[in-house]
């Protein structure tokens, strides 16, 4: 099936833009995790958004009503690579693949990310995708830098492919059974190698490692779109949404500060638009 518009992220940006396309009655799909992204959960009280005042969690529940009353579909996955294809999109998640004519991009930044050497080793040790790479590591040491508990699923995988994995949790109550995988309470501060990544500091340590994973909320838009223009974590966008890749669109958090419930709404609403009336032009122009 080739959808005319895929909207990656499940935040407030994603949904503002699935919201608008099912109103529009396009083809779309909206890919992302359910719970309309864990900053909405976290807001003890929603600041600036017109109309409502209540914590996250009653924010998500009105979401919740109103995506249930307007059949707004969200299909559950992360998006791990998205390419451009000319005429389409391919988004892939895990081991499937999805086609679209347009796509927005409303993937959230993730604050506290981009550790030294992070960027400099993407693709040379530094992966985001632990079903994606995670082959590549057959026997070897590596490191894993989780932000949250519903990645841990990931480093039982990585387990039964590396020797030893070195977990960096970022949160409390990280334990772990399995028998090659080491907690490291110290918080990692850099990446080194020469061509590619050979250690990963912590406190006073350095752990040697083949690769360092990063199993975090919000990808790196450069690492899921190569070819991309970014400004440090954000996407460069128009006013309409669209970026320096044709038929490419973002929105939200994604595309910089202030970083508000308000804007990234706005923003999704904009960016479905034009990624809709993007996927028409181009359907009539093939026609
Ligand atoms: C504690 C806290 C309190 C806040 N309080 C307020 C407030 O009071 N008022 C206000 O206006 N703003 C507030 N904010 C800011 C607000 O949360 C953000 O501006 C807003 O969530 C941005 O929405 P977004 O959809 O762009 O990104 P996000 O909410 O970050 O959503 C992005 C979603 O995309 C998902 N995603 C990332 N990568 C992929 C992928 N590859 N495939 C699929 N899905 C992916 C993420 O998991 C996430 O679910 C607060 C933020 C925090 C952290």
């Amino acid at each position: 099936m080739l959808y005319d518009v895929a909207v990656i992220g499940g935040g407030i940006a994603g949904y503002s833009a699935a919201l608008c396309l099912k109103n529009k009655k396009a083809n779309y799909l909206w890919l992302g995790v359910k719970g309309f992204g864990e900053k909405l959960r976290a807001s003890e009280y929603v600041r600036n958004y017109p109309a409502f005042f209540g914590d996250g969690t009653a924010f998500s529940s009105a979401l919740q009503a109103q995506k249930q009353l307007e059949e707004v579909v969200l299909t559950e996955g992360r998006a791990d690579g998205v390419y451009a294809m000319g005429d389409h999109f391919v988004i892939t998640v895990n081991k499937q693949s999805y086609s679209a004519r347009s796509v927005i991009l409303a993937t959230g930044v993730e604050t506290g990310g981009n550790l030294k050497g992070e960027r400099e080793f993407l693709g040379r040790g530094v992966s985001y995708c632990a079903v994606c790479d995670g082959a590549l590591y057959k026997g070897k040491d590596i490191a894993v830098v989780i932000s949250a508990k519903e990645y841990e699923e990931e480093i039982e995988y990585l387990s039964k492919i590396a020797n030893t994995v070195y977990v960096f949790p970022a949160y409390k109550n990280f334990e772990t059974v399995l028998q090659n995988v080491v907690k490291i309470q110290a918080k990692p501060t850099e990446i080194k190698g020469k061509m590619r990544v050979e250690e990963v500091i912590a406190g006073e340590k350095a752990y040697p490692v083949s690769g360092v994973f990063f199993l975090r909320n919000a990808t790196p838009p450069s690492a899921l779109c190569g070819g991309l223009e970014t400004e440090g974590a954000h996407v460069k966008t128009n006013r309409d949404g669209s970026t320096n890749l044709e038929g490419l669109f973002a929105a939200g958090d994604v595309t910089g500060t202030p970083y508000q419930f308000v804007k990234a709404a706005g923003e999704g609403l904009v960016a479905a638009f034009s990624a809709h009336a993007y996927a028409l032009k181009q359907k009539r122009e093939r026609a």
